[in-house]
């Protein structure tokens, strides 16, 4: 472990995408500055929540917001607000979900795990998960014969990279709410899109503020007035150990605004050329062929795709780079078909370029 400033941890080089292992992102200075001032003084939380719940709306076009400690605690929040509608005696009851509607169902290939199985999520506000369909596979009328049943408080859907399958969310909101089951969204690295999915007309969209936002740790939910009203109500309940801190409130805030000063057109087109000329520079070393890969779920960006050709080794390379001081850590979903994958849009020039000068040390070793 080499400490490299005066925090004394160890300082990584993260190509492996909004990992919370790793620190998930990195906040610019405006989001630092207010998570550091919110520190210095007592507040009002309701009236920051106010303020976030604007800026959320705002932000994301729906009618209200709220914020709470994570995406994962957000998951928990909101399948409490669907069993209990915030009605006070069922908030205080939970997890005991005795009498309360409590299935909620969840398509197979969305049963993402992101450090936990989203099921358990569910679980700990007593709600019952119920996979439907196959992991490849779920139809709208799996869904739609799924619903029939009592006792649904429901409907669960991930957008994510992590999720399978090619259910249609739109067309799954839309069979929901034909059969009046409330529909959630985990998106939580999806606020770049929160407007295509809040356009399904789904009832609550959960968004993690420290991934792509750039923000500190908070769970950010939108949706309906009376939806926002019922995940609030969880504060005096389950969500007690859930909340969001003032630092969060204030951070998320600032992070809202720089993303409100960004012209997303520039940064895409800053980010496909550092993209490109990451790539040139890979297809220089021995036995690697580079390639982009666009991101499987829509956001404006792509990720480095490096195949190593044998006798070279992508899982051991790929262990070795981590090895490495700094450590460097890749994206390892594309392993069995010996490439590494980076994403490199936090990345400063200094570590894309340490990053090539490590691989051309490790591929020039005999293998
Ligand atoms: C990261 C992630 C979460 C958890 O987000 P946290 O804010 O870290 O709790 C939940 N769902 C999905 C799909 C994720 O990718």
């Amino acid at each position: 472990m080499v400490p490299s400033d005066k925090t004394g941890w160890t300082k990584v080089i993260n190509a492996r995408g909004t990992f919370t292992p790793l620190g998930v992102s990195r906040s610019p200075a405006k989001v630092r500055e207010a998570v550091a001032e919110a520190l210095r003084d007592y507040v009002r939380i309701e009236e920051m929540q106010q303020a976030a719940s604007e800026s959320l709306a705002r932000f994301s076009g729906v009618e209200a917001g709220h914020i709470v400690h994570c995406a994962a605690a957000a998951v928990t929040l909101t399948v409490a607000a669907c069993m209990t509608k915030g009605e006070p005696q069922s908030v205080a009851r939970l997890p005991d979900a005795h009498g309360l509607p409590c299935r909620v169902l969840l398509p197979a290939g969305h049963n993402v795990n992101y450090g936990h199985a989203i099921e358990q999520a569910i679980r700990l506000a007593g709600g019952k998960p119920q996979l439907i369909g196959a992991a490849e596979r779920c139809d709208i009328s799996d869904l739609q014969s799924a619903m029939l049943q009592d006792d649904i408080c429901g409907l669960l859907l991930v957008s994510s990279r992590l999720s399978r399958g090619s259910l249609d969310l739109a067309a799954a909101v839309d069979a929901a709410r034909r059969q009046d089951v409330p529909v959630i969204i985990d998106g939580a690295a999806q606020d770049m899109r929160v407007r295509e999915l809040a356009q399904t007309g789904a009832d609550l969209i959960i968004l993690s503020g420290q991934k792509y936002l750039c923000g500190p740790t908070a769970g950010l939910v939108v949706g309906t007035t009376a939806a926002m009203a019922a995940v609030r109500a969880q504060e005096v309940g389950i969500g007690r150990g859930m909340k969001a801190s003032k630092e969060a409130i204030a951070g998320t805030l600032a992070a809202l605004e720089v993303r409100e000063e960004l012209s997303i057109i520039d940064w895409r087109a800053a980010q496909s050329a550092k993209l490109q000329r990451f790539l040139q520079e890979a297809a220089t070393l021995t036995a690697v062929t580079a390639c982009a890969e666009p991101d499987p779920t829509g956001l404006p960006f792509a990720r480095a795709v490096l195949e190593f050709d044998p006798p070279y080794d992508a899982e051991k390379l790929a262990e070795q780079l981590q090895a490495s001081t700094p450590p460097i850590y890749v994206m390892t979903h594309l392993i069995r078909f010996n490439k590494i994958a980076l994403e490199i849009n936090a990345l400063r020039q200094d570590e894309l370029h340490s990053i090539l000068l490590r691989l051309r040390v490790l591929l020039a070793d005999k293998v």
